[in-house]
């Protein structure tokens, strides 16, 4: 069966990091919203350049847009094996959108990193990535400060995440499909973790059996 997961959590949580080792060990895609912007910012549109200055200032480019994004990238035939999404969705309306998308596929796997806010602040901070957007975010080249990394766009991204995409973890909860992990430890530490809960929802009886009509 497919392995379709999401990734939750604040920014600086380690969603990308955690998405990036998925879809290694798993041999999964990964799907990053935030890479995908960054790769329409630097092609130089009209779109990137709007979609720049929303990001930029640390909020949410439309929901219509990113629907659309995911909805064609969940078309095409090499997520049939399954994929990890990383930053997406960010609000409820993205959310109920990926609902329709899956339907048919095996139900979704949501993992919330959990980090108290202190620990984002520093980490965002000091966060280094790659200047090539080709790269993702981040692969031992050049490695720079991301724009949206300072103070004050860290500020509103984390007020724009309680607003807006915490809601998510209330969507999710009740589903058999849902669990937290304590990302407040080195990426080593929460990659088993996570690891343990996918196995851990394979191995039990989470998904719909046929006969619920499901
Ligand atoms: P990220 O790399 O996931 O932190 O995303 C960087 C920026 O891209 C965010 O601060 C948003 O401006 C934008 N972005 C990424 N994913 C989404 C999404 N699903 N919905 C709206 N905006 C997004």
């Amino acid at each position: 069966m497919a392995l379709d997961l999401v990734i939750l959590g604040p920014p600086g949580a380690g969603k990308g990091t955690q998405a990036e080792r998925l879809a290694r060990t798993r041999g999964i895609e990964k799907i990053s919203t935030g890479d995908v912007l960054r790769k329409v910012v630097h092609a130089g549109t009209e779109v990137g350049r709007r979609a720049q200055s929303i990001m930029d200032r640390g909020e949410l480019v439309s929901d219509d847009m990113m629907i659309e994004i995911v909805r064609e990238r969940l078309h095409r035939p090499d997520v049939a094996g399954g994929f990890v999404l990383d930053g997406f969705p960010r609000t409820v309306a993205q959310a109920s959108a990926l609902d329709a998308i899956m339907r048919g596929r095996a139900p979704l796997i949501v993992i919330d990193i959990l980090v108290p806010e202190p620990e984002l602040v520093r980490r965002l901070s000091s966060r280094l990535v790659c200047d090539d957007p080709q790269h993702g975010s981040r692969c031992g080249g050049h490695l720079v400060h991301r724009a949206d990394d300072n103070a004050d766009v860290v500020r509103e991204r984390l007020k724009v995440y309680h607003a807006q995409t915490r809601p998510l973890v209330d969507y999710y909860r009740a589903r058999p499909t849902f669990r937290s992990v304590n990302g407040a430890q080195p990426p080593d530490r929460v990659a088993p973790d996570i690891s343990a809960v996918i196995e851990e929802m394979g191995s039990s009886a989470v998904w719909p059996r046929c006969d619920e009509g499901v």
